[in-house]
């Protein structure tokens, strides 16, 4: 892998492993890497993760390039958003003005309706997983389908999934719930 990608930085840790900035050596392009350890952390996560993902293109989600599996790891190449996660850009501007919230809002809203046109849902869409290009006007980037499903080919969400702090009345049910509805909530929760 390294004979084709340069690694550059180490861009932070998730759940899973790290994320790496590398570069294209015959492209030249800027990619980030996502590292996830061989044996029992490729789970039905990470599978749909790869599945879910890399059917999606759309200019508002982190775009899907390609697998790749080393001895040691699966390595999910894909766009990078070299602005950072949203999260930060709000906690260092203390807060948007209603036209800065709009900008990005619309955006989100345009790569979530998209997901769903495709029927997948996210599940996890806090402000950690809105990453943002390097333009100076940032395009907003959906990431880490890690708990997507999909309506066509998984089974209808059930689980408990997402992140403590957002997680729905429904999903806390233990009965079958509507994912769209699901991200529907999160967005609410977050953006009002
Ligand atoms: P998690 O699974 O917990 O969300 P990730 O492994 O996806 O964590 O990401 C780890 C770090 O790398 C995070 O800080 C995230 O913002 C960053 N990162 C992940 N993907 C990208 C990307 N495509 N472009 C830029 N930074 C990224």
């Amino acid at each position: 892998m390294e004979e084709r990608y340069e690694p550059i930085k180490e861009l932070g840790s998730g759940n899973f492993g790290v994320a790496r900035l590398v570069k294209d050596r015959k492209t030249k392009e800027l990619l980030a890497v996502k590292y996830i350890e061989r044996g029992k952390t490729i789970d039905e996560h990470v599978q749909r993760e790869i599945i879910n993902h890399r059917s999606l293109r759309h200019p508002n989600i982190v775009r899907f390039k390609e697998v790749w599996l080393t001895p040691t790891h699966l390595a999910i190449v894909m766009e990078y958003a070299a602005g950072g996660e949203l999260f930060a850009k709000i906690c260092s501007a203390g807060r948007f003005s209603e036209d800065e919230a709009r900008f990005f809002f619309q955006q989100l809203i345009s790569g979530v309706s998209y997901c769903h046109s495709m029927e997948i849902c996210h599940r996890d869409l806090k402000l950690e997983n809105t990453l943002l290009d390097g333009s100076p006007s940032p395009r907003l980037k959906i990431c880490d389908f890690g708990y997507s499903k999909s309506g066509l080919l998984h089974s209808q969400p059930k689980s408990t999934v997402g992140t403590p702090a957002y997680i729905a009345p429904e999903v806390l049910s233990r009965k079958e719930y509507d994912g769209k509805v699901l991200d529907i909530y999160i967005m609410t929760l977050l953006w009002t």
